[in-house]
């Protein structure tokens, strides 16, 4: 099929090299001339592993290319993704000013029978609201809206597109599921058929879900602190029964990214606008906000409540492994609060130290871990990096100041840590002194 995408962020990028690699002819489009230019050259503008490979190898099979030129780009496609960003307004509400104006363009544009599919996370009714634009912009109504939200994992993203585990295809037209339906067959994958409103509304309550699923797990940690049980032990247990499972209970210092954090304000948001306090996802999204200021406290009860002048390597800056997105990454809380006190930190990343520096003010960072390491007082982990699962504990306490660890995503054993004789504070577990 011939495929238009607007916007090549994490998600149109991914999407539209994915629908490349299963056979069709995609074009996809951004207002970003610079992001453009260099997706021509195969140059990848954000970190996800494996899709420079799959861009490079679509552009030469001639079945993926890049263009700012929307006009001519949506010509020949039969179905155009709208993918650009929905950020969060300062109420929470997400903001539609991007979806506005690609609706606008496309309204002005359309001439022949297309389906206009919403891969954005929209707020519910956004699906009419743009089919209202493009009515209006077009003067006809020779075109189908849809919904296809979208599901992937930033850091695992090709692979999730690739194996996705389910497709949400909300539509309102016959055509339309026909069209979106073909489209995913060759992802052998289950596909969820339903109205509009209710595909957009499956996205919210996915994320809210798990953003749940990772408050809840925290608030039992903080709980066991007070009372001397383990989570990770009690993670496992709740998480063997299938009813619950082990994904998302790994307790630590809560979620950030572009998504969580600004899904669950912006449900909230629909809620109230429909007239319902959504309590649960309030208290959610309370925990979370408290939960990355814990590692904060725990620095501080190591030295006393006295960090000034201390230096503290920081390992991991982007809001998970495996991706350079800094958006509500918790350290762009916890590092300044550190620096308040008085502190001297030097942080570490293995990707995402340039965005880094553009969400933390007064950032220093260093090209290596050992380098951030030497003559620390304390390190602390911020991002479980695979790099940062392998630090060999015996060559670290030899080169640190202190062999103090400060450990916001539960990486190492409480056994290794007493007998390799560290300060060890960690989440949901007693503090090794
Ligand atoms: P992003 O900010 O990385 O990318 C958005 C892109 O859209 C940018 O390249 C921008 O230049 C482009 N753009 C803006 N206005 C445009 C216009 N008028 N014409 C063409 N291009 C335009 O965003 P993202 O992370 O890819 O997210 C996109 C949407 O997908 C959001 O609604 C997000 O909530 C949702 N989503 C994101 C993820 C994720 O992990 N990042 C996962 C699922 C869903």
């Amino acid at each position: 099929m011939n495929i238009c995408v607007i916007g090549t962020g994490y998600v149109g990028l991914v999407s539209g090299v994915c629908f490349s690699e299963i056979g069709n002819k995609v074009t996809c489009v951004d207002i970003d001339e610079n992001k453009i230019n260099n997706l021509k050259e195969g140059i990848i503008p954000i970190y996800e592993p494996g899709l420079e490979e799959l861009v490079v190898k679509n552009i030469e099979a001639k079945k993926l290319s890049f263009s700012t030129d929307l006009n001519t780009a949506m010509e020949n496609a039969e179905i155009i993704f709208i993918a650009v960003g929905t950020p969060p307004k300062e109420n929470g509400e997400a903001d539609l000013r991007f979806v506005e104006a690609v609706a606008t363009s496309i309204g002005k544009k359309l001439n022949n029978y297309k389906v206009i599919v919403t891969k954005s996370t929209v707020p519910v009714g956004t699906g009419k609201w743009i089919k209202g634009i493009i009515e209006k912009e077009s003067g006809h109504n020779n075109f189908d809206v849809a919904s296809n939200p979208e599901f992937l994992r930033e850091g695992s993203a090709i692979f999730d597109t690739m194996n996705m585990e389910r497709a949400v295809i909300g539509v309102e037209s016959e055509k339309a599921k026909e069209w979106l339906t073909k489209l995913h067959e060759p992802f052998k994958t289950n596909i969820v058929i339903s109205d509009i409103e209710t595909a957009e509304m499956i996205k919210y309550a996915a994320n809210a879900f798990l953003a749940t699923k990772i408050s809840f797990i925290n608030e039992i940690a903080n709980i066991c602190e007070l009372v001397g049980a383990d989570v990770t032990k009690v993670a496992e247990g709740m998480g063997l029964d299938n009813r619950i499972g082990q994904a998302f209970l790994a307790a630590g210092i809560g979620y950030g990214g572009s998504c969580f954090p600004k899904d669950t304000n912006a449900l909230i948001n629909i809620a109230e606008k429909a007239g319902y306090n959504l309590k649960i996802v309030k208290d959610v999204e309370d925990v979370n906000k408290n939960q990355r200021f814990r590692i904060y406290d725990k620095v501080k009860e190591a030295f006393n409540s006295d960090l000034n002048g201390k230096k503290l390597a920081v390992l991991g800056l982007a809001f998970k492994p495996n991706t350079d997105d800094m958006r509500a990454a918790p350290s762009i809380d916890i590092i300044p609060k550190l620096q308040e006190e008085g502190a001297l930190v030097l942080a570490y990343d293995p990707v995402a130290m340039k965005n880094a520096h553009k969400e933390i003010p007064n950032l220093q960072t260093v090209e290596s871990y050992i380098e951030a390491v030497q003559d620390a007082d304390a390190v602390i982990i911020l991002t479980d990096w695979e790099e940062f699962k392998n630090l060999d504990l015996i060559t670290l306490k030899g080169v640190v100041k202190q062999p103090v660890l400060i450990d916001g995503r539960n990486m190492f054993s409480l056994d290794d840590m007493e007998e390799l004789g560290y300060y060890y504070a960690s989440i949901g577990r007693k503090t090794v002194k």
